[in-house]
């Protein structure tokens, strides 16, 4: 026998609408590509994705076609995010960042129709623009600008197609398990593969993050996503944004410490969300300016690993809770977040911090299991002790890559992470590698996030990525590759002194080098890779010399 309930599909449409029924006057700020500041609200945000959506049915786009953005997080792009997606188009988020050739691979893997992009992008639009056969329509999130005409004869601007429409609008009903956006992994292994999410996995996706023991999102928040639109959707919390009616600011291209601090004493944010990097910078520009971000209740960290004196800091400095968080883009991104249990509570102080650096527990909507090996399904004890490969399943989680027929999962339906980590019984989860990071000394493992978070809690080094380097005796060992603070001077003999006591013996990393930058991915992350590339044979070289 059916349930009786009225059935309504799960459309990204909808959360716009309920944001536009009941929070209509609720502040979007946004931070234009000029810079100038735009106040707008959910209201006019709503209105104007319908108008947009009528002149991206203007130019003869059908359901399913992909349009692709090529922006920072501001309000046009959020406008045409839910234009895109609510008429039934994809909206495939492209990484400014990565190399013109792999945007040119992206868009035509994709066979995006229209790019849509913002004004500081025009010199990759040129790069490709030859090489992008599929794209008909090329639109300027923007005025109408004379300079841009000149260099793209062909080129639509936002505000002119959308003052041409009424906003006279309903959305569209449809499947809910029709695509809705499209994402590519940054694509450190190998050509970059693209996550298809749809309607549902996005709407159930947005639920999840809004929990308490999630973001704990709500219409009385203000919350900033400095992490972009393009990576993993802003970690889907624009959608969520819309469906609780919670106020944003987006950044906009400044993502240096002083322009987010600056925004979030500006319009009491009580809510922010970035990768280590991002508060790396925003800390220490908060400290020279003298702001105790006085509206900040807690920001999320995610993307890489939270070094524990990150958290202290925000804590202390700020009285800023920190909440890590883990995902990938094959999981929309949330995983995992780290909010503590009622049992908890009779804890110490320390032992509280301790299990807070962890990359946390699932929300309902995904679970989490370890194997022994990646693609086994042979598991491993959930004891918070025991290592294993990180596997994932649920509503919102990758099932297979765009244009791929085989299946992403493993033969019982999960998903290999590629992380390395242990489980305890209430589903604590805690990343100790990437497995293609791990450190292997002797047949036996090093955390190499262990070392980074070691290193990096020493007040004179700003980041630090420890890497395998060969070894003729132990096959591998670790080496520190670490950034010093300006005007430090720190020796190598101090940062190794500065393990002992903290770590055992066999795991202090044999060398640490100083450099002035590590490089970091399009999206923020170590691009450990690389650092490997350079400095793998540090160790024989050493015996040689
Ligand atoms: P991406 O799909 O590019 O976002 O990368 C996903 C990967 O980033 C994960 O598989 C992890 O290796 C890493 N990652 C994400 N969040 C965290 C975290 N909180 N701690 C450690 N690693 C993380």
């Amino acid at each position: 026998m059916l349930g009786q309930m009225m059935f309504q599909p799960l459309l990204i449409s909808s959360m716009i609408e309920h944001a536009e029924r009941y929070h209509a006057d609720t502040a979007i700020i946004s931070k234009n590509t000029d810079t100038s500041i735009t106040q707008t609200t959910w209201g006019e945000v709503a209105h104007n994705a319908k108008r947009f959506a009528q002149a991206l049915s203007a130019l003869g786009l059908t359901q399913g076609q992909r349009v692709a953005t090529i922006a920072w997080n501001n309000h046009r792009h959020l406008e045409a995010w839910y234009a895109i997606s609510g008429t039934g188009l994809v909206c495939h988020t492209i990484n400014p960042r990565l190399f013109p050739e792999q945007v040119e691979f992206i868009v035509n893997d994709a066979e995006d129709q229209v790019i849509i992009f913002d004004k500081t992008f025009l010199p990759l639009i040129k790069a490709v623009e030859d090489k992008i056969p599929t794209v008909r329509h090329l639109i300027c999130l923007d005025a109408v600008d004379a300079n841009i005409q000149a260099q793209l004869p062909h080129v639509h601007f936002y505000d002119q197609l959308i003052e041409a429409q009424n906003g006279a609008l309903e959305w569209p009903h449809f499947d809910e398990n029709l695509a809705s956006s499209l994402c590519y992994t940054s694509g450190t292994t190998g050509y970059p593969k693209g996550v298809l999410y749809s309607h549902r996995s996005t709407v159930l996706h947005s639920y999840a993050i809004a929990l308490p023991d999630s973001m704990n999102l709500s219409a009385r928040d203000v919350m900033m996503p400095v992490v972009p639109m393009f990576h993993v959707n802003a970690w889907g919390t624009p959608y969520a944004a819309a469906a609780v009616g919670t106020s944003l600011v987006l950044p906009g291209p400044q993502l240096d410490g002083k322009s987010l601090v600056e925004l979030i004493d500006q319009f009491k944010v009580t809510l922010a969300l970035g990768v280590p990097t991002i508060w790396q910078g925003l800390m220490a520009a908060a400290t020279e300016m003298g702001s105790q971000l006085e509206s900040l209740q807690r920001n999320i960290v995610g993307g890489s690993a939270c070094p524990p004196s990150m958290m202290q800091i925000f804590k202390e400095r700020f009285n800023c809770e920190t909440i890590h968080a883990w995902g990938m883009t094959e999981t929309s991104p949330l995983g995992t977040a780290n909010q503590l249990k009622a049992k908890h509570h009779q804890l110490s102080e320390e032992e509280r911090a301790k299990i807070r650096l962890a990359q946390g527990r699932p929300p309902f909507g995904v679970s989490l299991r370890l194997t022994e090996a990646e693609q086994s399904t042979q598991s491993v004890a959930h004891d918070g002790n025991s290592i294993g490969h990180l596997q994932i399943k649920g509503h919102w989680i990758i099932e297979r890559y765009f244009a791929k027929t085989e299946s992403a999962t493993t033969a019982d339906g999960w998903l290999d992470t590629g992380d390395i980590a242990t489980l305890d019984q209430d589903g604590f989860m805690r990343i100790s590698d990437r497995s293609k990071d791990l450190i292997k000394s002797g047949g036996e493992w090093i955390s190499s996030v262990e070392l980074e978070n070691i290193a990096m809690g020493h007040p004179e080094i700003s980041t630090a990525a420890a890497i395998a380097a060969i070894h003729p005796k132990w096959d591998e060992r670790p080496v520190l590759i670490a950034v010093k603070v300006a005007d430090s001077s720190l020796t190598e003999a101090d940062v190794l002194d500065y393990y002992q006591d903290k770590i055992a013996k066999w795991q202090i990393p044999d060398r640490v080098i100083f450099v002035q930058s590590i490089p970091l991915s399009g999206t923020g992350k170590m691009l450990k890779r690389e650092l490997r590339n350079m400095y793998e044979n540090v160790l024989i070289q050493q015996k040689k010399d």
